[in-house]
Formats: structure tokens, C-alpha cells, sequence
């Protein structure tokens, strides 16, 4: 272990040198080592599954790929750095995060409380993966004060977990009060923050315990990886990560790590790019005759505006909206968009439409995602990195090609 904390602190000492302290910066520099051997400047892609130790007992800190990887281990120094704490875990995906969450903190008979809007994906895995095994999860509006107080009576509330903004419907919560309720109720607060990062969003400084992040989104940024990430300032509650994580085998692989360490240097800038681009696309949506329902927190028709103020930096990439001829007429714009792709994903440079109903949200069974205000003709925009004139002519024709045919 000894050669770790050696490589730790000259990661350490490298920031100490240039004093490099912000959010930029850090996404460049924080947790990255030269090759001892070549002094080449990444972070080399360590794909190998064990190491030669010195003697029976002594090694150089890392023993075997699926407890730890020196391309991982960077990758967690960074996010770490970024999300201002001192830990992190990394996991072959989101949901392989979220999982680990969930059987480290977990056993039966305990109970948590999770944000109504969230991905579809967790809401599979506590209803049809953890229901069996005796956890029980509510799904509440953590943006009302009285249902989230309500809803963490119970002793056995383990954890408050909320996703904000929600994926898909944009819903806020606001993170420094769920942070109070929870801690009042002896549970933690764990907050999704896939959808802002800590470019846009700073949970810890809102009192979140655990931040997680599907770094298949934003943090790597260009559609190319899988991945998940649990970060914490809690040294007890790493630890417990850490051991799931070996113990279930879902730490992410060293390529797409690797990948990650490049996508992350720039999520600053994309991220402030995504966001002024979304607010020009929201603005044209706004105005639009055939849009019957807009969601966007940067605008200040947004139901929550005052909130997004408060806790976001920004509004962020994802625009959710409806369009006149309901289910139909959302789907016709869907099939006849263009440059903007018809997939899955959300947080890429490219820009992604979807229909959360049919595809993210599917397994999310209907009076749920009713009650959440998914409804079946929403249709989810992840503005990208492009002109954001060329997605405004692209929704246009597609809009042309809908009027009449729903
Ligand atoms: N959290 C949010 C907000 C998501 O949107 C997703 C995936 O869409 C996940 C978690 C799960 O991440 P992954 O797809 O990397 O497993």
C-alpha cells in the first residue's frame, strides 16, 4: 500500500507546484501521474489484470484489476478533485453504481426514499431487482417539503436518493433541504448528479453525503464509454464502496477509463456550451405554435426557476417538451428530425432526441411515470455541441413535416 500513497501525494504534490485549485484546471491536472518510466503526459491505459508483487505480503498498492487499477484510480482522483471531495469509486456503468450504493448500504427490511422522476433504469432495479430482497423504496415528489418529510419517517430509512434535475421531466429538488430532512431522520442523502456535474452543480457544498454519476453522460462526454462513479468525503463509507465493488465484481474496465480521463478535461467548457446552447433552442421552442409544453430550468417560465438559480450554475443541456397532436404528433417530429439523432443517451456532444415513454422510461410501469409526469407524448431534447442554428433548422423542417400528419 505504501507505493499508493506515494503516487497519491506526488499527484498531490504536482497540484501544490502550480497551486492549481480551479474547477478548469482541475479537470485537466487533478490525479494524473506521468509514466514513471517515459514521462509520457497521460495517464497511461494500464490493461493489465495483476501485478508482480515484491515478496509474499508486499506489493506496489495494487494486486488485481477488479479491486483496483492505476488508469481507474486516476480517474477516481479526478472526480474526487472535481466533485471537491477526497473519494471516489468507478464502475463499468451507472447503474453497476447505483447497485453497489444499494448493497453496501442495504439489507432487508430497510427502506429508502427515491425522487419520483428519475431515470427509468433505477427505478427497474429497485422495484425488480432489491423489491425481492426485502428493501422497500418509495417513490416520492422530494420536491414537496411535506411529502419528503413524511416519507423518511420511517426508522428503518436508510437513504433519500434524488435525481435533480429528474431525467426525464426536469423536476428540481432542492438539495440542501432534503439534506436537512434526511440527516434529521438519521438517513443519508444521495443525489444523482448525471445531469449537471459539478461544472454546474456543487451537492456537497448543499450537504449531500454520496454523489453519484453516470459518467456514460457528461463527465466523458462523447457518446464513446460506459460508466458510473460513487463519490464521498466519508472515509468509512468509501471503504464500504470499495469492498462491494471487489466483492461483486463492477468496477469499470482501464480503456474506458482511460477514455473518461480525456472527456472530463473539457466538461467546464462543454457544459457551459451545452447550456447556452439549450437556452436558444428552449427560446425558439418557446415561441413555437406547434409546442404545447415546455421544460427548461434556464427559463424563467420554468415552474422552479427561482430554485435552479439557487442551486445550478446554469440550465443545463436537456429540454423536455410537448408538441400539439399529443403521442402522435410528438413521434412524427421524432421520426423526421435529421442531424439531431433518434437514440438513447443523453449528455453526448451530438445532440439525442427521445421519447422516454417507448425507450428510457419503458420499464417504469404507466401510472408510475404518469404520476411523475412522464407522460406518453414527451419528448426529451440533450442539446449538444453543435451550431445550435443547425438543431433550430433541423427541429423546424421536422415540426413542417408534423403539422396535419399526427
Ligand atoms: N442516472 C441517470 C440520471 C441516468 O440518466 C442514467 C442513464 O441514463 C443512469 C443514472 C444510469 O447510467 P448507465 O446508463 O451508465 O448505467
Amino acid at each position: 500500500m505504501g507505493t499508493a500513497v506515494a503516487y497519491l501525494s506526488e499527484v498531490e504534490h504536482h497540484l501544490a507546484n502550480t497551486e492549481a485549485q480551479s474547477f478548469d484546471t482541475l479537470a485537466l491536472h487533478a490525479g494524473a501521474v506521468a509514466d514513471p518510466t517515459t514521462g509520457a503526459l497521460l495517464t497511461p491505459i494500464y490493461q493489465t489484470t495483476t501485478y508482480r508483487q515484491q515478496a509474499v505480503g508486499k506489493d506496489k498498492g495494487f494486486t488485481y484489476s477488479r479491486s483496483a487499477n492505476p488508469t481507474v484510480s486516476a480517474l477516481e482522483r479526478r472526480l474526487a478533485a472535481l466533485e471537491g471531495v477526497e473519494h471516489c469509486t468507478c464502475y463499468a456503468t451507472g447503474l453497476a453504481a447505483t447497485t453497489a450504493l444499494c448493497l453496501a448500504l442495504l439489507r432487508a427490511g430497510d427502506h429508502v426514499v427515491v425522487s419520483q422522476a428519475v431515470y427509468g433504469g433505477t427505478v427497474r432495479l429497485f422495484n425488480q431487482v432489491l423489491a425481492p430482497f426485502g428493501v422497500t423504496a418509495d417513490f416520492v415528489d422530494t420536491a414537496d417539503e411535506t411529502l419528503l418529510r413524511k416519507a423518511v419517517t420511517a426508522k428503518t430509512t436508510r437513504f433519500v436518493f434524488i435525481e435533480t434535475p429528474a431525467n426525464p421531466t426536469l423536476k428540481l429538488t432542492d438539495i440542501r433541504l432534503a439534506a436537512n430532512i434526511s440527516h434529521e431522520a438519521g438517513a443519508l442523502l444521495v443525489v444523482d448528479n448525471t445531469l449537471l456535474t459539478p461544472a454546474l452543480q456543487r451537492p456537497f457544498e448543499r450537504g449531500a453525503d454520496v454523489v453519484l454519476h453516470s459518467t456514460t453522460k457528461f463527465i466523458e462526454g462523447h457518446n464513446a464509454t460506459v460508466g458510473g462513479a460513487l463519490i464521498t468525503n466519508d472515509a468509512e463509507l468509501h471503504e464500504r464502496f470499495s469492498f462491494t465493488r471487489n466483492a461483486i465484481g463492477a468496477i469499470q474496465s482501464p480503456f474506458p477509463a482511460w477514455l473518461t480521463l480525456q472527456g472530463v478535461k473539457t466538461v467546464g467548457l462543454r457544459m457551459a456550451q451545452h447550456s447556452d446552447n439549450a437556452l436558444k433552442i428552449a427560446r425558439f421552442l418557446e415561441t413555437h405554435p406547434q409546442v404545447t409544453k415546455l421544460l427548461y430550468p434556464g427559463l424563467e417560465s420554468f415552474p422552479q426557476f427561482d430554485l435552479a438559480r439557487k442551486q445550478q450554475t446554469s440550465g443545463g443541456a436537456l429540454i423536455a417538451f410537448e408538441v400539439e397532436g399529443g403521442v402522435e404528433g410528438g413521434i412524427h417530429l421524432m421520426n423526421n428530425v435529421k442531424l439531431c439523432a433518434l437514440a438513447e443517451n443523453l449528455g453526448s456532444a451530438e445532440t439525442l432526441i427521445t421519447h422516454p415513454a417507448s425507450m428510457t422510461h419503458a420499464d417504469v410501469p404507466a401510472a408510475q411515470r404518469q404520476a411523475a409526469g412522464i407522460t406518453d407524448g414527451l419528448v426529451r431534447l440533450s442539446v449538444g455541441l453543435e451550431d445550435p442554428v443547425d438543431i433550430i433548422r433541423d427541429l423546424s423542417q421536422a415540426f413542417a413535416q408534423t403539422k396535419g400528419a399526427e
